[in-house]
């Protein structure tokens, strides 16, 4: 008789444990992990679920239940991932589960691939100018279609070489309404036509290789000594200064990678970066180019993982350019990760779990691979400069920029003072106005900078003070000229802008403070000639419009360009000089131990924007503290003496990296249930782990969409291996979640929070 057959296998649930079914004997020869299977669960549901490992052993409950088919021919998901997404779920205390859904696209299925057909809309023949304007004029009756056709003309980037370039209908189509009926008309015309075509889901890569730009003395030296690291150590840290060409390195390093047959994985923070940097890549690395990030869809993900995996036989990506979910992608055969700008923020994944730091994600698929890392920055974390002076990783640091410009002079100027001396012009001092002048002048491009999107942070009544706050959220709405609305950041809740004081009833409501869309109006009454644009969350809801906006840029359609730390790092325009930071002094007071690190990191990627050519670029920092020891760093440059002085701060609150941090955050509907709940928890735990519990504490936002928060925080010695504490702290979770009443109580564990 031989043995039953099990498997445990992964579901797209949070729940921890694991979920053992039995193999039906006619699946059993077939089966291997990684591959996906359906299966019944609960009373009358069906999973599809994946394979974690087949084996022997019955599990000890009553009810067996049957895998009910197998999905796959070959395992969907590699070995390699396998091994990454238990890692992940033990270091970061999440489920598999909730990798799995992080990582696998919703849309995988076995029929993906089927030809898809779509329509397109082109010009009907082609036009010249003259004869498109009197088109245009002769439309003048029909202003729909007159409408629709300046849309094509304007998507489609007509007169940049294109001549009838061809369009999918459905992105003519999304915006105004009615546009179907104008359509019809411009092709019953004849002025447009419309055709049938088999499409990838994926836009069409270039093909050209071209040959790679030869390296200057400083970077090639600076490649050989990382292959020499290289052969030593696993991971390199490359600290090179805004423009020194990291990037060009990089493309050197993935073309000796490629021509070996292996993959590279190139991780950026930024999506707004990524559309910049795949220009380069494709010029040198033509199809073999994939890109991955959170716009794409369902479909278009599908299409991906199966080029990296090597599925798709209609072709493959040796290199993916990709934000942090990328650290998913089915990669074969890597051979190199690298993680550009790796000191930044936005690698660590918040919420919904598994709230993983992509940089250190990273690492560890790199060491499953046995591939090497490299760390880039121009200023690094501490944690990676930490690790690279105590020799765990390699160093190597590149000082000057590329052909030898100078790194961007920094001026500083004193808002208080400006304010007092009545100098001020709106939310601009006379040092920035006189920067921006003198850029315009000589034709070249301005980027102001201000961490906050919307026209107000808030409104004030100015009689009594009543300041309107989100109807479920413990924050202030955020003013929104464009739409004329109150808008929560918090839970995208929004409402009109009231008429009177919620309070008292006056009519006075004053807006205060500034966001982005503020600077824009007021820059344009002080420069009305110059050609102004925003780039923030607000103005790239659409999926090209991180492209349109920095192809404009490029071609030096836009004089100046006001936005969030979007437009802070990495982006490389040749004929921009003048950098404005609005104010700096929000990025320095918010209260976090690594306030100072970030906005020394934030000021330094901000600057290095400016300059990077042949003219030495000016930056003009705003601020009400001029003599703040992080702005005397980053007026010199002095990223080391930032490390230095932090790390002592570090040292001495017992910190990261001196400490590993783990922050439980607690939630519930119900204030005192919540304080209660998290006093259990916070003695609990303090059972465990006595002083290095902290909390539980109200955090700056003390309540989001109706739940009131606590956080605990647990600070864990550096020399201690985290895995004990982190089952401690499980158990205790599941003791408190077990409790009468928790079932409402919401429990979330944030390993190495940001
Ligand atoms: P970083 O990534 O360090 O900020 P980049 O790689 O973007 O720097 O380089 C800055 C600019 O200098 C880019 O426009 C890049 O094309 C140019 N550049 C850098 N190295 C070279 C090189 N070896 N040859 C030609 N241009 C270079
Ligand atoms: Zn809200
Ligand atoms: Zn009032």
């Amino acid at each position: 008789m031989t043995k039953a057959l099990y498997a445990d296998i992964i579901l797209p649930l949070a729940v921890r444990g694991r979920f053992t079914y039995e193999v039906p004997p006619d699946i059993a020869p077939r089966l291997k992990p990684g591959m996906r299977v359906s299966i019944p669960f609960g009373r009358s549901s069906i999973y599809t679920g994946i394979i974690s490992s087949i084996h022997n052993n019955k599990p000890p409950y009553k009810k067996i239940r049957s895998v009910s088919c197998l999905l796959d021919k070959t395992p969907s998901v590699s070995e390699i991932q396998l091994k990454l997404w238990s890692w992940i779920s033990e270091y970061y205390m999440c489920s598999e589960g909730e990798v799995m859904k992080a990582a696998v696209p919703p849309g995988m299925s076995d029929d993906s691939y089927r030809p898809r057909l779509d329509t397109f809309i082109s010009l009907s023949q082609k036009y010249s100018e003259e004869e498109l304007t009197v088109l245009l004029d002769s439309l003048g009756k029909a202003p729909r279609q007159q409408e629709l056709l300046i849309r094509y003309l304007d998507l489609a980037e007509y007169g940049t070489g294109n001549e009838a370039p061809e369009l999918k209908k459905s992105s003519l189509l999304s915006k105004p309404a009615g546009a179907q009926a104008a359509l019809d008309s411009l092709l019953k015309k004849g002025i447009l036509a419309s055709m049938q075509k088999e499409v990838s889901r994926l836009s069409a890569s270039d093909a050209g290789q071209g040959p790679l730009k030869e390296l200057s003395g400083a970077q090639r030296s600076v490649y050989e000594e990382i292959n020499d690291l290289f052969i030593k150590k696993d991971i390199v840290l490359l600290h090179g200064v805004t423009s020194s060409g990291k990037t060009e390195i990089y493309i050197h390093l993935i073309d000796e990678q490629l021509r070996k047959g292996k993959q590279v994985l190139y991780m950026l923070p930024e999506i707004a970066l990524t559309t910049q940097i795949i220009e380069r890549l494709k010029r040198n690395f033509g199809a073999q180019t994939g890109i991955y990030h959170s716009r794409l869809g369902d479909q278009e993900r599908v299409e991906i993982w199966n080029k990296v995996s090597g599925a798709d036989s209609s072709g493959s990506y040796n290199l993916v350019l990709g934000v942090r979910s990328s650290v998913f992608l089915p990669f074969s055969d890597l051979g190199l990760v690298i993680i550009d700008e790796e000191h930044d923020g936005s690698y660590k994944q918040h919420d919904p779990a598994p709230r993983y730091h992509a940089r250190d994600t990273a690492i560890m698929l790199a060491a499953l691979h046995g591939a090497k890392t490299i760390l880039g920055s121009a200023s690094p974390s501490l944690e990676s400069y930490g690790n690279a002076s105590s020799g765990k990783y390699g160093l190597s640091v590149l000082r000057e920029r590329y052909g030898h410009v100078n790194l961007p002079e920094i001026v500083l100027a004193n808002t208080r003072e400006a304010y007092k001396r009545k100098l001020m012009v709106s939310h601009f001092t006379p040092e920035l106005l006189h920067a921006i002048d003198n850029a315009l002048g000589r034709g070249e491009q301005v980027i102001l900078f201000q961490n906050r999107r919307g026209f107000s942070p808030y409104i004030e009544c100015s009689e009594c003070g009543w300041i309107p706050t989100c109807v479920q959220c413990a924050v202030n709405l955020t003013y929104h000229k464009s739409v004329g609305k109150l808008v929560c950041h918090y839970c995208g809740y929004s409402t009109g802008l009231p008429s009177k004081c919620g309070n008292c009833g006056s009519t006075g409501m004053a807006t205060r403070g500034f966001g982005t869309e503020k600077i824009e109006d007021e820059i344009k009454i002080v420069f009305p000639s110059a050609r102004v644009e925003r780039m923030d969350q607000d103005t790239t809801r659409s999926k090209n419009a991180f492209n349109r906006i920095i192809k404009a840029f490029e071609e030096k359609r836009i004089d100046i360009l006001i936005g969030t730390q979007m437009i802070s790092k990495g982006l490389d325009f040749e004929n921009l000089t003048v950098v404005g930071v609005l104010n700096a002094d929000n990025l320095l007071h918010y209260p976090d131990f690594r306030s100072h690190e970030r906005s020394f990191q934030m000021l330094e990627q901000v600057s290095g924007r400016a300059g990077r050519r042949s003219r030495q670029g000016r930056v003009v920092i705003q601020t009400s503290d001029p003599s703040n020891r992080i702005i005397r760093l980053v007026l010199r440059h002095d990223f080391e003496g930032m490390f230095r002085m932090q790390m002592e701060e570090r040292k001495a609150f017992n910190y990261p990296p001196y400490s590993r941090l783990i922050r439980i955050n607690i939630k519930h509907r119900d204030r005192s249930a919540l304080n209660n709940f998290s006093e259990l928890i916070g003695n609990e735990l303090r059972k465990q782990f006595g002083k290095r519990v902290l909390g539980p504490e109200s955090p700056l936002i003390s309540q989001v969409q109706s739940y009131y928060i606590k956080t605990i925080l647990i600070k864990i010695e550096r020399d201690k291996a985290p895995a004990r504490a982190k089952q401690l702290i499980s158990e205790v979770i599941e003791r408190i979640e077990a409790e009468k009443g928790a079932s409402t109580l919401r429990i979330a564990v944030d390993v190495d929070p940001y």
